[in-house]
């Protein structure tokens, strides 16, 4: 997925620690992570989305004749995508990879990307000094039921089945097998 979850500094913090080889997290994994977050921040603890669910809607708009809309870009800069570059999804590491973080379940938080990139590979106690976005807190309640747009991914994603790229048809493979049994075919 080309998001911004990729964007990381190569800063080691001043601690010297050998490189590792980094593989693309499984997409079960990540969906697994943004859904036992409930698709929040888990740091500002804003309603993230799922980017790719933002590149059908678009894709889908300008095959109608919309083409000037300005919800997906690759590198969901604010310029071409502003929503996304305020609450796309990303995964963040706790501890951060470069500094030997493992790379298990527990060892993630689903971010929006303006706090992963805030984070970046820093050190969790100098990320705590950091200026951070301000947390959002509901008068009424968390959110329960947000699902980062998932749903309108496979809606789309089913009635235009031409739009999809391989790494989308992987999505939608590993969405629709976590589909709540209620929505199963
Ligand atoms: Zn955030």
């Amino acid at each position: 997925m080309a998001d911004k979850s990729a964007v990381e500094s190569s800063k080691q913090e001043g601690i010297a620690v050998p490189r590792r080889k980094r593989r693309p997290l499984p997409k079960t994994l990540q969906l697994n992570v943004y859904r036992r977050d409930n698709w929040l921040c888990y740091w500002c603890k804003r309603a993230v989305i799922f980017s790719p669910a933002f590149k059908l809607l678009q894709l889908d708009l300008q095959s109608s004749g919309f083409d000037k809309v300005a919800y997906y870009h690759p590198h969901g800069t604010r310029r071409d995508a502003p929503l996304l570059d305020e609450l796309g999804a990303a995964i963040d590491h706790v501890h951060a990879f470069s500094s030997g973080g493992a790379c298990s379940e527990e060892n993630f938080r689903t971010s929006c990307w303006k706090c992963n990139v805030r984070k970046n590979d820093a050190a969790v106690q100098k990320w705590e000094q950091r200026e951070k976005r301000s947390p959002i807190k509901g008068k009424y309640g968390e959110p329960t039921h947000w699902d980062g747009l998932t749903s309108l991914f496979i809606l789309i994603a089913e009635r235009n089945p031409s739009l999809l790229t391989d790494t989308e048809r992987d999505w939608l493979s590993a969405l629709k097998a976590m589909r709540p049994c209620s929505l199963a075919d």
